[in-house]
């Protein structure tokens, strides 16, 4: 079965597709189908509406069984923001160092145990006939005093440290990552419905 993956984040596609690996399934990137230019709006007010957005938007350009999802980051101590636009956090002229500096300096004089947050990613999936299903992955953590580089990650991932790790996700290497993190946990949760998509031949 092809599944396009509608997401132009490329740490998000390796992400998925990694998971993907064990499955009868050819992964196309927007790229492979000629649609790596086209903007979607994300102007609605949750994570499983973003996503559909998304989902609807890339699956019907391609007539393919589509998987897209919406990431949002929630920080305790600032009342939920960044919230469901994590990537315009600060203003849309920010780049990611900076929205992550921002993200530092709000919390400065924090306290760790208060720095609680998490990530949670909603997948939405399309068949081409046009049925949607979604699947969530929630991921408690923190936010960290400084930033913590390794040798992967992207986004977020330098200042989040997962709940019961002292290291950040940028620390702990992909694969690692995708066993406890917020897309791992939405792509698990997903399986069983690309499962029956590839029984009914898909
Ligand atoms: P969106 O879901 O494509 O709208 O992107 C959400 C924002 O959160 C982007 O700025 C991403 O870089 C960031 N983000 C999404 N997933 C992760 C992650 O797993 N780790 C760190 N940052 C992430």
């Amino acid at each position: 079965m092809d599944l396009l993956i509608g997401t132009s984040n490329a740490g998000k596609l390796r992400e998925i597709a990694e998971m993907l690996g064990d499955l009868p399934i050819r992964v196309l990137s927007l790229k492979d189908v000629g649609l790596d230019h086209m903007d979607v709006a994300e102007d609605a007010d949750s994570l499983e509406a973003n996503a559909r957005l998304k989902v609807e938007a890339y699956a019907r350009a391609s007539g393919l069984p589509t998987l897209a999802d919406d990431t949002g980051l929630f920080v305790d101590a600032l009342d939920g923001r960044p919230g469901i636009y994590p990537a315009r956090y600060g203003g849309a002229e920010l780049t990611m160092p900076q929205r992550r500096a921002l993200l530092l300096s709000e919390l400065s004089g924090v306290p760790v145990e208060r720095r609680t947050a998490r990530f949670i990613a909603v997948i939405a999936l399309r068949t081409p006939q046009g049925e949607v299903q979604f699947a969530t992955g929630v991921c408690e953590g923190r936010i960290a005093t400084e930033e913590m580089h390794g040798e992967s990650g992207f986004g977020y991932d330098p200042v989040f440290m997962p709940a019961g790790h002292d290291i950040s996700f940028s620390q702990m290497g992909e694969t690692e990552k995708n066993k406890i993190s917020h897309r791992g946990l939405s792509v698990r949760a997903a399986l069983p419905i690309l499962q029956s998509w590839i029984e009914r031949g898909l």
